[in-house]
């Protein structure tokens, strides 16, 4: 839930979400719609989907409880490294590292020639105390958040600073240039994505096109039609609503 979002707005929709499926079986059985209107406020629709996909798998293979194995976490839906490790650690007490943005730029300042020649989650496994994961991946992750921060790190209160080789030396460089998304006058797709989902949530029967057209004040030229329809196809491919077709109009809804 908080990836790419704020702490804010996934605290009011957390525990909504949680009192509407407090278990992994209510959730898999819910249809995907029924749990994108409960993901309500939380941004990134897809991550709706993958969850009820993963409840589902881990009701069918695991007896409803999530496998505390990082290989085994590692093949359900939108679960990568930093998450199957962030589980194992902080759910579960393994004794694993976990490496964040925060995490990997303090190891590449504090041992700025083995990150080059290693693998980031290698180095910081091999830095694990024997015992405390769980306090000392807490206490990395809140050193590069509000200590050894990217603009101008704070040496100075920093406990390493008397052995880090980049101490009061970090010169910042303003990284990539955010990628230029696909937009509609610059607005990026992926907010309209979004209030198309936020429309279908709050309406009471299927949206049809030129309703959609008004609420976004598009024109009703071929080139502004195209693009609303490939924004409505990625969103059907992705699962996240379904057409219908009445009298020649499609109409659109959230599945299920
Ligand atoms: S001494 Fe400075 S650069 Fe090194 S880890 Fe601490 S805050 Fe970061």
């Amino acid at each position: 839930m908080l990836q790419q979002t704020q702490v804010s707005r996934v605290l009011l929709g957390y525990s909504l979400f949680l009192s509407r499926f407090p278990n992994f079986s209510s959730l898999a059985s819910a249809t995907p719609g029924e749990v994108i209107r409960a993901w309500r406020g939380m941004g990134y629709n897809m991550r709706a989907l993958r969850l009820r996909k993963l409840a589902g798998i881990v009701v069918r293979n695991y007896r409803g409880k999530v496998p505390n194995e990082i290989n085994e976490l590692l093949t359900l839906p939108g679960i990568g490294p930093y998450t199957a490790h962030a589980i194992a650690c902080f759910a579960f007490g393994r004794n694993v590292p976990v490496v964040d943005t925060n995490v990997r730029r303090v190891l590449g300042r504090v041992f700025p020639s083995v990150i080059k020649s290693r693998d980031q989650w290698t180095l910081a496994g091999s830095i694990l105390p024997r015992k405390k994961a769980y306090e000392w991946n807490q206490a990395l992750m809140e050193l590069g958040a509000l200590v050894c921060i990217s603009k101008k790190p704070h040496c100075a209160e920093c406990p390493w600073h008397k052995q880090c080789p980049s101490a009061y030396k970090t010169v910042y460089k303003p990284g990539q240039k955010p990628k230029n998304e696909p937009h509609r006058r610059g607005i990026p797709n992926r907010i309209y994505r979004g209030k198309i989902i936020e429309i279908l949530r709050n309406a009471n029967e299927p949206v049809s096109i030129p309703l959609l057209m008004q609420t976004f004040g598009l024109r009703q030229t071929r080139s502004d039609r195209n693009w609303l329809n490939s924004i409505l196809d990625g969103l059907r491919r992705d699962g996240l609503l379904c057409r219908q077709r009445i009298r020649n109009i499609f109409f659109y809804a959230l599945p299920g």
